[in-house]
């Protein structure tokens, strides 16, 4: 075992001790070793991170588009050079796999470089023409201090996510990662200062949600909050934004359909599937977990998806489950006296490495009851549920019968009753034929999966109030 290290907050551009001289351990879910500590922050640090984020918010915002965008393309070269350390770090709290290590590490990148150039672009607000004599245009203005709230699952790529767009915007930042996962976050902070991000303007506050979380959303000094995690505490923080009138963007869960039609292209179609179960053992907020199959070939795409997935290897294709919490709901989900017996996995492994760490075994349900709690509720592993359909009609009605609404997926060689579908399906993004849903395009979701949007165009504009300026000239 390595030595472990402490890690402070990052307050007004260097590290600050946690004013209760407070730390909390982190794990490796891979080998449930202990890891680095990390400070234990309540409402002192937040304070302190607010306050140095007010001080330098204005000089900030006041810059050019321009100037902000070269700072962020900074950003985003400096995340590309110290990959490497990043992974490491992800990987020492996640136990995460190297490949889906680069894809998030990647993509944090291309995040400040989206929002470099877009805010170029369109960060500015237009002329309204009221006739002779009077000049009338509109502004986007940053809000201020943002409070941005991350869970464990994709912790840097999740914090990428709202922090670029809400600095290109101008806006100074309070990040709070989650307490089982923060360093990484940290190291961002401190990569973005030697980018030449102002002191101040990117402080980043690390401790358990009770404690420090709390502290930010409640924070008179935080004009708006981006929060990602579970439903409960969105809904939790969606009650304290509303009596505060603050501005709250929610990205929750989701039980994420994927339709696969007789007359799709099954081969993809498979390999769709069994990718969203092995990418970060399931632990995406958008993962397709309920897979509704044409009866015609239903069994044909099970056995399929079931001969794939007896092939991949923990540690290798897949990671541990992230936190030790998460590892027991999931496998209670599986030791549920309700469950039926799986066709495949069902439990943690017994033997080899993956018997030390947090590894639950890729499991998929086949025909499972609709309103069973395996078809309803999401798990946040690596466990797929399949339900069988007749026609377009009960496909349809299936995909909208859960709670959810975040992302869907339809295969189908008829690509417009794919296009069809999309209309109809509740969720703020439906793939058709393994349509790319990337950094450009908008993410969000329906019903209980949240509201307001990240990613593309839609997001920069979240961070952003508009205001109008109306003057006569005479
Ligand atoms: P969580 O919602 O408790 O934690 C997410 C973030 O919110 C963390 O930073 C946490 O410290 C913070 N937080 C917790 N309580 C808070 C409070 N009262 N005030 C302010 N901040 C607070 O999620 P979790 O415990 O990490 O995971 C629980 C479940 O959430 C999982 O089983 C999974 O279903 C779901 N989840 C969803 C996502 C997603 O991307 N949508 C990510 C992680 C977890």
């Amino acid at each position: 075992m390595t030595a472990t290290a402490r890690h402070q907050h990052w307050i007004d551009g260097e590290d600050a001790e946690p004013a209760d001289r407070a730390w909390l351990p982190t794990l490796d879910p891979a080998t449930r070793e202990r890891g680095d500590e990390i400070a234990a922050g309540g409402p002192a640090d937040v304070d302190r991170a607010v306050a140095a984020a007010e001080r330098a918010r204005r000089e900030w915002a006041d810059l050019s588009p321009a100037a902000r965008g070269a700072v962020l393309h900074r950003i985003a070269d400096l995340i590309a050079e110290d990959a490497e350390t990043l992974m490491r770090l992800e990987r020492a709290c996640t136990g995460k796999v190297t490949a889906q290590l680069r894809l998030e590490i990647d993509l944090s990148a291309q995040y400040f470089r989206y929002y470099a150039g877009v805010v170029r672009a369109a960060g500015q607000g237009g002329v309204i023409e009221q006739g002779a004599g009077v000049h009338t245009y509109t502004r986007y203005e940053p809000y201020g201090v943002v409070g941005v709230v991350t869970p464990w699952n994709l912790p840097l790529n999740q914090a990428c996510r709202a922090l670029a767009p809400a600095l290109a915007m101008g806006n100074a930042v309070v990040a709070k990662p989650s307490e089982f996962t923060s360093v990484s976050t940290l190291r961002l902070a401190r990569l973005a200062s030697r980018a030449g991000l102002p002191d101040g303007i990117l402080n980043v506050v690390t401790g358990t949600g009770p404690e420090a979380g709390a502290a930010l959303a409640a924070h008179p000094g935080v004009r708006r909050l981006a929060f990602t995690g579970s439903v409960a505490t969105g809904r939790l923080l969606a009650g304290v934004a509303a009596a505060r009138l603050v501005p709250l963007t929610l990205e929750l869960g989701c039980k994420s359909p994927l339709l696969v039609f007789a007359d799709a292209d099954l081969d993809r179609a498979v390999d769709a599937v069994v990718t969203a179960l092995a990418a970060n053992s399931g632990q995406v907020c958008s993962a397709a977990t309920r897979l509704l199959v044409e009866e015609s070939v239903h069994d044909e795409v099970v056995d399929r998806v079931v001969a794939a997935v007896e092939k991949l290897r923990p540690g290798v294709d897949f990671g541990p489950l992230i936190t030790e919490a998460q590892y027991r709901k999931v496998l209670g989900f599986l030791t549920d006296a309700d469950s039926p017996v799986p066709v495949t996995g069902g439990g943690p492994y017994t033997d080899g490495p993956a018997a030390r760490g947090l590894y639950v075994r890729p499991t998929v349900y086949a025909r499972v009851d609709p309103g069973a709690r395996l078809a309803r509720e999401e798990v946040f592993g690596p466990v797929l549920v399949t339900l069988p359909f007749r026609d377009e009609a009960d496909a349809l009605a299936l995909a909208n019968d859960t709670d959810y609404g975040l992302v869907a997926a339809v295969w189908s060689g008829d690509l417009a009753r794919g296009l069809r579908l999309a209309e109809r399906i509740d969720a703020g993004q439906v793939a058709v034929n393994g349509g790319p849903l990337t950094v450009e395009t908008p993410f969000g979701g329906y019903k209980q999966s949240g509201y307001g949007r990240e990613k593309g165009l839609a997001a920069l504009h979240e961070y952003a109030q508009l205001k109008t300026v109306s003057a006569r000239l005479y």
